[in-house]
């Protein structure tokens, strides 16, 4: 190649184009994880009865202002929303589950028959500064339980995280529960917090002095380190509860204990969003550093109402899913990655590829997961080489078609972990010794 032509092929390569920050690719090397991880979700929510349900991944920004609340850190600055270039529509992607989900049931008049029990699972995006358990794209397993007041059902949505977090290996997980009452005891709560605070502004930073006039509750919520003596001598959200709040938040507890579930109390669990009242809850860990929050939930009778349903109570939570795969890696439990495959399959190209092609399709609709070897550059490869990528295929047997066994119409079957034998085999009877060999290798 001259310099010249070299210099034009450097000016032709189109400059690559990289992902949007905090949102991640997921990887083949991982997949198995994800895998497994939804697989777990899934029997446990079948093991108590929760259905499926999927909304779409864009809402109306109304669902979120409405269902979140105004005066929260995911809608007052974390939103991805934009307008409809087309129609003008305010448009947001669903930074969480729950609002999208109540939409749902409202508009499909899911609770005319009764109660719901309902899960989901899905990307969720908030603009948040990226780091290790943070991300813009993040994704979500959540259950909703839409149409029962009882605390039974409480107890019920904590016993299937607790079942979980058993399933899944994980270590270090904490319960720690509150109860936020109701709107007349937050009421009266939040004008003694408002005395307290006024009564001390100067501690409050920029952030909490303007929810001291928006929403007072989560000045509590606060991580700053300065504030937390004074959040500390804050008057206490469960010396104003009365006594149907009490009795709830006592049943719920009671229940937890009779199943062997131990929670801690923590008084200034108020939650991000704005729509909980009596139960609330979070699961937390110390391994994952500041984002030790793996899931939390609680009751939120008053949503459907607000949403425009007919009134009825729901509880339920949510877990962030990557925070759930690096607690696994912590605890050690995560699967081991599996291989791309039980058999490989090679040849010389020419009839040697058309009858490797023909038994491999035979093969795969015996349920045996099988790759056939294409040579990258559209011709041939050595043996060789093709054996080299079998064997990193993980497969456990590779089956090879040369010319000089096709000529025999046979075939070799080679053992790629164990023994390593190989031995011929007629054409026509690959797919019984593949099933043969696999079975005598899984004993
Ligand atoms: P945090 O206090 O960590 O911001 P949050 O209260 O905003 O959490 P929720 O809205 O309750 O979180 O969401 C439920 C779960 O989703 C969290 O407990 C967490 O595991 C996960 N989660 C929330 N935001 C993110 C994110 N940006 N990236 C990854 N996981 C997240
Ligand atoms: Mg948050």
């Amino acid at each position: 190649m001259t310099d010249q032509s070299k210099d034009l092929k450097v000016q032709a390569k189109a400059q690559k184009i990289n992902g949007v920050r905090g949102m991640n690719d997921l990887l083949p090397a991982d997949a198995a994880q994800w895998e497994h991880l939804d697989h777990v979700l899934r029997d446990v929510a079948r093991a108590y009865g929760y259905e499926f349900l999927r909304t779409p991944i864009l809402e109306a920004t109304a669902v979120f202002q409405r269902g979140i609340g105004e005066v929260t850190d995911i809608v007052e600055k974390e939103m991805y929303s934009f307008e409809d270039r087309l129609n003008g529509e305010q448009l947001t992607l669903r930074p969480e589950g729950t609002a999208a989900l109540v939409r749902s049931v409202i508009e499909n008049n899911l609770l005319y028959e009764g109660p719901k029990r309902l899960w989901y699972t899905g990307p969720m995006f908030r603009h948040e500064r990226p780091q290790r358990g943070r991300y813009r794209q993040f994704h979500q397993f959540g259950i909703e339980a839409l149409g029962f007041a009882g605390p039974d059902i409480d107890a019920e949505i904590i016993l299937m995280g607790q079942r979980l977090w058993d399933e899944l290996g994980l270590k270090g997980v904490r319960l720690e529960i509150n109860s936020l009452g109701q709107a007349n005891e937050r009421a009266e709560h939040r004008a003694a917090l408002v005395t307290y605070f006024e009564k001390n502004t100067a501690q409050l930073d920029e952030d909490s002095q303007r929810r001291l006039m928006t929403n007072p509750l989560r000045i509590l919520d606060s991580k700053n380190p300065e504030m937390q003596a004074l959040i500390e001598g804050a008057p206490k959200l469960l010396d104003f509860l009365g006594a149907e709040s009490l009795k709830h938040f006592n049943a719920v507890q009671a229940l937890l204990k009779s199943n062997n579930i131990p929670c801690k109390i923590n008084p200034r669990l108020v939650r991000g969003l704005d729509y909980y009242n009596l139960t609330v809850f979070e699961w937390v860990t110390d391994e994952l550093g500041a984002q030790g929050t793996i899931a939390g939930g609680g009751r939120y009778d008053p949503l459907i109402e607000r949403m425009g349903g007919k009134a009825a109570p729901a509880c339920g939570w949510a877990m962030g899913m990557e925070r759930v795969l690096e607690l696994m890696k912590v605890s050690g439990s995560l699967p081991e990655p599996q291989a791309q495959c039980d058999i490989f399959v090679l040849h010389q190209g020419g009839e040697t590829l058309t009858a490797a092609m023909i038994i491999a399709e035979r093969l795969r609709s015996a349920g045996i997961d099988t790759i056939l070897f294409c040579p990258p550059d559209g011709e041939s490869a050595s043996f060789k080489s093709q054996m080299k990528k079998a064997d990193s295929s993980g497969a456990a047997f590779a089956v090879i078609i040369g010319p000089d066994e096709l000529a025999k119409d046979e075939a070799q079957i080679k053992d790629l972990r164990a023994s390593g034998e190989q031995k011929s085999i007629p054409l026509d009877g690959v797919l019984e010794a593949v099933m043969n060999a696999l079975v005598g290798a899984s004993e």
